[in-house]
């Protein structure tokens, strides 16, 4: 291990001046405001509004946002750095970070026009208003093209009606990117084509918003079904070229992917973290038990599949900036970081052995939140589907 690396730092490499500034104040709030509430917030479910604030003041919901808008202007590779600091002490607020800046403020970045810039992102920037990305319905999830909410074009634009499930942000967001249906596939065409994006305000007349989600983990992150009805949204609200939104959502995606295998190193190696200390503290048989090779072994295998995972995190990061398509690095990025961010969990968990199972050292925690990131914005199966396809294209090319 790099002898420089100082406790809390990525292992592999040392970080820039420019991102141990940014991160130096992150560490100190997280460590002070974040970390003494995590065990409580994930007791109670509460959404801590008043951390959003604090680390909106940070800089953290603006991530990617041009400073001219009152964003931090980061490039990708210190985003996914901020998402797995943030993980690495409360999942639920990395998910509320991540899912803000990467989907719906994403999608703003990637599909809307100067005016709606100058609209909507000085708000989300600030964590003024958070934002959500609905996309995943009742009737589709993995297959998400199948969709079926309307969009129904009218005299000044549009009137959505359908249901969306699993919102992160659905009850607390201000600003929705809601993906609908606003014609019929053409006949020569994949059913992703006549699928349309919107920016809808929390207060639009006709949006519903159900119970909160009851969930294994991430329990203060919000995840509400929502439902439009008759919901009237002016046609300046359409994000991008009508018809071909889904090209986007797969832009949004891909980039959301990087956030969400950050996500899984940082509560991987919180849970790293965590048993390594225990180990060589805890005594059975004369010995720490880190002295015992089957538990040194389990504390290697963590390190260096977490280590994987943030080199495959990085890439996608760079080849992101570097203006390259990244479907591929995206998805093998988020597949690597969130097995290996569940399995370090699950690996600490075994090296505290009761202690692992009870609430105390959080480790059971960590694998409730992580447990999510193999599933969310595209599951371990689909990561799969997406990898073969590539991997096999450019083979077969
Ligand atoms: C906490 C949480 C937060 C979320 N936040 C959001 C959000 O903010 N916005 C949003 O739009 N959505 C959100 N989602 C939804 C999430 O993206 C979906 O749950 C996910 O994409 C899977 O869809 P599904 O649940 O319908 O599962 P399904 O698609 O029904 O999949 C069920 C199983 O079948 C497998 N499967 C499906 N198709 C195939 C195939 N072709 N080959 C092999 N296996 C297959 C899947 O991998 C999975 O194991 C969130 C979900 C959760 C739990």
């Amino acid at each position: 291990m790099n002898a420089s690396v100082r406790p809390g730092e990525p292992l592999w490499f040392d970080l820039t001046d420019d991102q141990r500034a940014l991160l130096g104040p992150l560490r100190d709030f997280l460590r002070t405001e974040v970390a003494p509430g995590a065990v409580e917030r994930d007791r109670s479910g509460a959404f801590p509004h008043d951390l959003v604030a604090g680390l909106g003041a940070l800089g953290a919901f603006g991530l990617q946002v041009p400073e001219r808008y009152g964003g931090a202007a980061l490039d990708t590779a210190t985003a996914a750095l901020i998402i797995e600091e943030i993980a690495a002490v409360d999942g639920s607020l990395a998910l509320t970070v991540a899912s803000h800046n990467s989907l719906c403020t994403g999608h703003l970045l990637q599909a809307a026009d100067a005016e709606q810039r100058e609209r909507y992102l000085p708000d989300l920037a600030a964590g003024r208003k958070l934002g959500a990305w609905c996309l995943t319905e009742p009737g589709s999830g993995s297959d998400a093209a199948a969709l079926r909410t309307r969009a129904e074009p009218s005299d000044d634009g549009f009137v959505l009606d359908g249901s969306k499930v699993f919102i992160t942000q659905g009850t607390v967001a201000g600003t929705y990117v809601v993906i609908a249906r606003t014609d019929p596939p053409a006949e020569d065409r994949s059913k992703a084509h006549g699928i349309s994006a919107f920016v809808v305000d929390g207060d639009a007349p006709g949006l519903i918003r159900g119970t909160p989600e009851e969930k294994l983990g991430l329990h203060s992150s919000d995840t509400t079904p929502l439902t439009f009805e008759r919901l009237a949204v002016p046609a300046s609200n359409l994000l991008g070229e009508r018809g071909e939104g889904f090209r986007d959502v797969k832009a949004v995606l891909d980039g959301g992917r990087i956030g969400i295998g950050a996500m899984g190193v940082g509560l991987g190696r919180a849970a790293l973290e965590t048993a390594a200390r225990y180990a060589l503290e805890r005594v059975q048989f004369g010995k720490p038990i880190a002295r015992h090779q089957a538990i040194a072994f389990k504390i290697a295998e963590m390190a260096t599949e977490l280590e994987a995972a943030r080199l495959l995190v990085m890439k996608a990061a760079a080849l992101r900036d570097a203006g390259r398509d990244i479907t591929l690095a995206a998805s093998m990025a988020k597949l690597k970081g969130s097995v290996a961010g569940v399995n370090a969990c699950d690996a600490a968990i075994q090296i505290l052995g009761g202690y692992g199972y009870v609430r105390e050292y959080q480790v059971e925690r960590m694998w409730r939140d992580a447990r999510l990131t193999r599933i969310g914005e595209g599951t371990d199966e689909v990561q799969h589907l997406v990898i073969a396809r590539e991997v096999l294209a450019a083979l077969a090319g």
